[in-house]
C-alpha cells in the first residue's frame, strides 16, 4: 500500500514486476531522447498476448489502410472493427517470459509494441488517479483498436469511436507518430476524457466543451510524460529547475491533431487570455480557443511544484513569491536564482516535480469526475478544481488555482480559501 500524503496520493510508479516494453518518451528528434527507454506496464508478464493485445486494447498493424475518418473533414468513411479479411502484418509475439522489450527499433514490430505500450501506460497512469475506465466501442467491436501507421493520414493523428490511428511527422515514414508517447497519450487522452466526462453536448456549449477537451488531452499527456524519470530530469536540467520557460512547453509534443489539420504544438506556456482568443471562438477553432485554459492549468502545475520546492526548503518562500508575481520578462531574470539552488540538489527538485505532478493529476481527476454529465466549460472545470482542492488538501492550492484561471478571464466564482 502507498502512504497517503495529506489527502493526495503519491505519484504513480511503474511496477518493477510489470510487463517490459520499449518506447520513446519524447520525439526521437529531441536531443537526449534518441534512445528507446524501458517501461513496465501494470499487467503481469504473460497476460499481454500477441498483437500486442490485452482484454481492452489491441494493435492492428493494418496495411494500405484508408483512414476511418476523412482527414479533411473528420467525417466517418467507415468504422471499426477492422475486418479479418483486410490485410495486416502478423501479430507481434512476446518473448518466452512474456515481455516485449526484445524488439528492434526501426522495425514495424517495434512500432506496434511501442504504440501499445504508450496507450497502456497512459491508461495505467490515469486509472491510478481516476479509477477504472471503459472506452466506448462500436457494435461487434471487442477491443479498442490501436492502428500504428496509416500512410494516407499524412501528418496527422486521428481518433474516433473505438480507435486511434497515426500518420507521420512531416509525412516522413521514418518519423511515425505512433512511436511518440506524447502524441499517443494525447489521442488516448481524448478517450479517457470521454469516459470520464461523457459525450460532447449539443448546442451553445459544444465548442467550449471541445476546446476544453483539446487542452485536457494535452494535460493528460503532460502528466503521463512527467511519470518518466528521464523526462523529469531532462526538463529540470534544461530549465535549471525554473519551469516558467518557453523551452519546456515547446519541447513537449508537436503534431497535427485530428480534423483541424493545424499544427498542435503544445503551447502551455503563454499569457493568452480568453479575450485574446475571441476570434478563434467565432471561427469555431477549438484548438486555439482552449489555449487560455491550458495555459492556466500549466501555471497551476508550476505553482504547485514551486510550493513543493518551498516545503522541501529547496527555495525560499521569497523566491517562490517573486517567481509567481513576475511578468514574463522578470521571470527570465529569476533563472539565475533558480539555477543556483538547483545545482545544490537536482534530485530534490525532481522529487518536488513528481509530487507536484501527482497533486495536479489528482486535482484534475477529481474536477473532471465532478464535471461528468455536464458541459465541460472552462469556468465549470476551474470551479471544480477549487472544490476538489478544498476537499483533498483543505484548500492548500485554492489561491493558486483562482489566480491562474482568473488572470486568463476564467472566473472560478469562489473567494473562499
Ligand atoms: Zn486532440
Amino acid at each position: 500500500m502507498r502512504a497517503r500524503r495529506r489527502g493526495l496520493s503519491a505519484q504513480y510508479r511503474f511496477p518493477e514486476t510489470g510487463t517490459r516494453f520499449l518506447l520513446y518518451p519524447q520525439a526521437r528528434t529531441v536531443r537526449g531522447f534518441e534512445l528507446p527507454r524501458l517501461v513496465r506496464l501494470a499487467a503481469r508478464p504473460g497476460t499481454i498476448g500477441p498483437g500486442p493485445r490485452d482484454a481492452r486494447l489491441e494493435v492492428i498493424d493494418a496495411l494500405h489502410k484508408a483512414p476511418y475518418r476523412a482527414p479533411g473533414t473528420g467525417e466517418y468513411v467507415w468504422r471499426p472493427p477492422y475486418p479479418r479479411s483486410k490485410p495486416r502484418r502478423r501479430r507481434v509475439r512476446p518473448s518466452a517470459q512474456g515481455h516485449f522489450d526484445h524488439l528492434v527499433p526501426g522495425t514495424p514490430a517495434f512500432a506496434a509494441a511501442a504504440t501499445f505500450a504508450a496507450a497502456a501506460c497512459a491508461l495505467d497512469v490515469w486509472e491510478h488517479y481516476l479509477g477504472r475506465l471503459r472506452f466506448r466501442l462500436n457494435p461487434r467491436q471487442r477491443r479498442f483498436e490501436l492502428i500504428p501507421r496509416v500512410r494516407r493520414l499524412g501528418d496527422n493523428a486521428y481518433s474516433g469511436v473505438g480507435y486511434v490511428e497515426f500518420g507521420f511527422a512531416h509525412a516522413d515514414p521514418r518519423q511515425p507518430y505512433c512511436e511518440n508517447l506524447d502524441v499517443v497519450a494525447h489521442e488516448v487522452g481524448h478517450h479517457i476524457l470521454r469516459a470520464v466526462l461523457g459525450p460532447t453536448p449539443t448546442g451553445e456549449t459544444a465548442l467550449e466543451h471541445k476546446a476544453h477537451a483539446e487542452a485536457a488531452a494535452d494535460l493528460v499527456s503532460l502528466v503521463v510524460v512527467l511519470h518518466f524519470d528521464r523526462v523529469v530530469s531532462h526538463l529540470l536540467e534544461q530549465t535549471r529547475g525554473k519551469l516558467y520557460s518557453e523551452n519546456v512547453a515547446s519541447q513537449i509534443g508537436e503534431f497535427r491533431d485530428e480534423w483541424s489539420g493545424r499544427l498542435g504544438a503544445r503551447t502551455a506556456f503563454h499569457d493568452r487570455r480568453l479575450e485574446d482568443v475571441a476570434r478563434a471562438r467565432r471561427k469555431g477553432d477549438f484548438h486555439a480557443y482552449g489555449r487560455p485554459f491550458l495555459g492556466a492549468a500549466y501555471e497551476v502545475l508550476v505553482e504547485i511544484y514551486e510550493s513543493h520546492l518551498v516545503r522541501r526548503e529547496l527555495i525560499s518562500p521569497r523566491l517562490a513569491r517573486r517567481s509567481s508575481r513576475a511578468t514574463a520578462r522578470a521571470r527570465r531574470s529569476l533563472r539565475g536564482a533558480f539555477a543556483a539552488r538547483f545545482r545544490l540538489n537536482p534530485d530534490g527538485f525532481g522529487d518536488a516535480l513528481r509530487d507536484a505532478t501527482a497533486d495536479f493529476a489528482r486535482l484534475l481527476a477529481a474536477a473532471w469526475t465532478a464535471t461528468r454529465g455536464q458541459p465541460a466549460t472552462f469556468a465549470r472545470v476551474a470551479r471544480n478544481l477549487v472544490r476538489a482542492d478544498r476537499r483533498l488538501t483543505s484548500g492548500r492550492y485554492g489561491r493558486i488555482i483562482r489566480h491562474a484561471f482568473g488572470e486568463r478571464g476564467i472566473a472560478t466564482g469562489s473567494r473562499r480559501a
